[in-house]
C-alpha cells in the first residue's frame, strides 16, 4: 500500500470511530481516549468510546446480516475469506507499520504478528471440510442419523492491546467462516488495526453488517456481555477481566471462552545447549518488551546452570538495542503506555524490596531523540523465590526472574504450583526428561527446546488453570466447535415405519 493509499484508510484518521453495518461512525460528541505513539510519547489520535446505544447498533447490524450470511454456502464464505487473505497479504506491511506505531513493538515483530494472524485466515478458508458432519446409515432398520454444525448467530470478541491484529484473527476468521456475524471490541490502546481489517473485509466482498467494530472500554464490554442477541463471547486479556467476563457471560446464558494472563517458565536442564538456552531466554523475555502472553518471565535454572548463564544473560540484557520499533536495528521497542511503564517499575522496586538480586536494572533508560517515549531496558533478577510478588504475579514487561532449583523434580513442582498455566518450555538434550516434562507439566502449551510454543492455526491455542476460563481453545478445530452448535437429525420414511404407537424407549431394531 503506497503512502497515498495508506492515508485514505479510515484507520489512519485522527479520530477513530466504530465500524457498523459497513460504515465508519465517528460519533461526534462521544467520550474519547488518546491513542499514543509509545516511541515518541505523542498523542497520535483519539479513539471514541462506545455507549450502550452504539453497541446496540452494532449488534442490530450483525443480527440483520446474520440470516443471509449463515445461509451462504460454506464454500462461498470461504471464497470471501480467500479474497480477504489476498488483500491482507498485499497490505501486510502497512498493517505491521500501524501496529508498531500504536503498540511500539519492533516492525519485524509486528510483521510476524500479522503472519500468524494470516495463518488462521488460511485455516478458516478450509471451512467446507471442517464443517462436514457425521453420518450413520441404518442406526436402526430404515433409520439414518447425522449431525451438522450450525452457526450461533451474533458472536463478539474482546481483545487485548498486545496483539491488535493476531488476536482478533484468532476469532473472527473462524467465526465468520462458520456463518456467524461478528462484533469486535478491540483494545482502546491500539485500535487502528481493527478498522484496517474491517475495510479489507469489506473490499473482499463481505456483506455489510457481518463484521462490526465497536471501540471502547468497560461500558462497551458490559453492553456486549448483557446483550440478549450476543450468543457467544471470546475474550483474550488479563485474568481478572477474563474471570469477570466468564462469570457474567455465564449469568447471561452465553457461551464464553476467556483467555487470561500468564507467568511462563523456561526450565533449563544442566545438559541443555546453554548457548541456545541463553538466546531463547533473551528473545522470549525481552521480545516485544515482554508484552506477550507467551513471553518467558521466569527462568528455572537447574543445578549449576545458574552460575553458568546468569552472567551471560546479564551481558545480553545490557546490550539489548532498545529504540523506535521502526528503526531497522531495534531489538526491543517501548512499552505501551506511561502507566504500563510505571506499573512495571513498581514491580522492579518491589522485587528489590523483597530481597531478589537485581542484576540488570532497566529503569531510567532513555532513547536519544525520543526522550518522551515509554522506555524501559531489559531487567534481570536472580535469586527470586516463589513467595515473592515478582514471581507470583504477571508483570507484563521486559523483566526476567531467575529461580534456582536443585533438580528436575523441583522444577516440575515449581511450575505446577503456579496459578497460571499458559506456556512453558524445557531446554534439554535428554529425550526421557523431555517426554516426562511434556507429560507431567500442568500447562496448556509446552515447548521442548522451543521457547514460545504458540500452536499453529490448526492446533488451537489455550492455557490451563487461571490462563483460560471455559473449555474451548481459540482457533483450530476447537474454534470451529466453539462458534457452532451441533444438531443431530434422525430420519426415516413411511415405507420403513411400522404401524402403531410405541410406548417403550426406542432401541435399535
Ligand atoms: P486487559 O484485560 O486490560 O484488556 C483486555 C480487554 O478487556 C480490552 O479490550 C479492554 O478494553 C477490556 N477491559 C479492560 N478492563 C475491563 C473491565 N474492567 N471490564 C470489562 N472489560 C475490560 O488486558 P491488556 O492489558 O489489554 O492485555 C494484556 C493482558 O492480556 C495480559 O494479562 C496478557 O497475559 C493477556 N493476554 C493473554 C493471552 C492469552 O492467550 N492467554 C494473549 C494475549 C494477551
Amino acid at each position: 500500500m503506497g503512502a497515498a493509499e495508506l492515508a485514505s484508510v479510515p484507520a489512519i484518521a485522527t479520530r477513530l470511530g466504530h465500524w457498523i453495518g459497513g460504515r465508519l461512525h465517528t460519533a461526534p460528541g462521544a467520550r474519547t481516549q488518546p491513542v499514543f505513539n509509545p516511541a515518541t510519547g505523542d498523542v497520535a489520535r483519539q479513539v471514541v468510546l462506545a455507549t450502550t446505544a452504539d453497541v446496540d447498533a452494532a449488534v442490530a447490524a450483525a443480527k440483520a446480516a446474520f440470516p443471509a450470511w449463515a445461509d451462504t454456502p460454506p464454500i462461498r464464505r470461504a471464497r470471501v475469506l480467500l479474497q480477504f487473505l489476498e488483500l491482507l497479504n498485499r497490505h501486510r506491511d502497512a498493517l505491521a507499520a500501524l501496529i508498531t506505531a500504536e503498540h511500539g513493538k519492533v516492525y519485524s515483530d509486528a510483521q510476524g504478528e500479522v503472519s500468524r494472524g494470516i495463518d488462521v485466515v488460511e485455516f478458516a478458508c478450509g471451512i467446507p471440510q471442517l464443517l462436514k458432519g457425521d453420518y450413520t446409515d441404518q442406526v436402526s432398520t430404515g433409520i439414518d442419523n447425522w449431525t451438522m454444525r450450525q452457526p450461533l448467530g451474533v458472536v463478539a470478541g474482546v481483545t487485548p492491546f498486545n496483539f491488535p491484529c493476531m488476536v482478533p484473527c484468532w476469532m473472527f476468521p473462524v467465526a465468520l467462516a462458520c456463518g456467524n456475524s461478528f462484533v469486535l471490541k478491540p483494545s482502546e490502546r491500539d485500535p487502528s488495526a481493527s478498522l484496517f481489517i474491517a475495510e479489507l473485509l469489506q473490499r473482499a466482498g463481505l456483506p455489510d453488517g457481518v463484521f462490526n467494530v465497536v471501540q471502547g472500554d468497560k461500558v462497551a464490554v458490559d453492553a456486549l456481555i448483557e446483550h440478549p442477541d450476543v450468543k457467544a463471547l471470546s475474550f483474550v486479556g488479563s485474568t481478572p477481566i477474563a474471570h469477570y467476563l466468564y462469570e457474567r457471560g455465564a449469568h447471561f446464558g452465553k457461551r464464553v471462552q476467556a483467555l487470561g494472563g500468564a507467568k511462563n517458565h523456561m526450565v533449563v536442564m544442566p545438559d541443555a545447549d546453554l548457548d541456545q538456552a541463553v538466546d531463547a531466554l533473551v528473545g522470549a523475555a525481552y521480545g516485544s518488551a515482554g508484552e506477550r502472553c507467551m513471553a518467558i518471565s521466569v527462568a528455572v535454572l537447574v543445578g549449576d546452570v545458574a552460575d553458568k548463564i546468569v552472567p551471560r544473560l546479564a551481558e545480553r540484557a545490557r546490550q539489548l538495542k532498545v529504540g523506535n520499533g521502526m528503526a531497522p536495528d531495534a531489538e526491543m521497542g517501548p512499552v505501551v503506555t506511561q502507566q504500563a511503564r510505571e506499573r512495571i517499575c513498581g514491580y522492579i522496586d518491589e522485587g528489590v524490596r523483597s530481597g531478589a538480586q537485581l542484576v540488570v536494572d532497566g529503569r531510567g533508560l532513555t532513547v536519544a531523540g525520543h526522550e518522551r517515549g515509554f522506555w524501559l531496558g531489559g531487567t534481570l533478577f536472580d535469586h527470586v523465590t516463589p513467595e515473592m510478588r515478582i514471581y507470583r504475579e504477571e508483570i507484563f514487561g521486559p523483566v526476567l526472574s531467575c529461580v534456582r532449583v536443585r533438580d528436575f523434580a523441583e522444577a516440575v513442582q515449581l511450575v505446577n504450583a503456579h496459578e497460571f498455566g499458559n506456556g512453558v518450555a524445557c531446554y534439554t538434550r535428554d529425550g526421557h526428561v523431555a517426554r516426562e516434562f511434556a507429560r507431567r507439566i500442568e500447562v496448556g502449551m509446552v515447548g521442548i527446546n522451543v521457547p514460545i510454543p504458540v500452536p499453529m492455526a490448526w492446533h488451537g491455542f489455550g492455557g490451563w488453570k487461571k490462563s483460560l476460563f471455559g473449555d474451548m481453545h481459540a482457533y483450530g478445530e476447537e474454534g470451529v466447535r466453539f462458534y457452532t452448535r451441533q444438531k443431530s437429525v434422525m430420519q426415516r420414511w413411511p415405507e420403513s415405519t411400522a404401524k402403531g404407537a410405541e410406548f417403550t424407549m426406542p432401541v435399535a431394531k
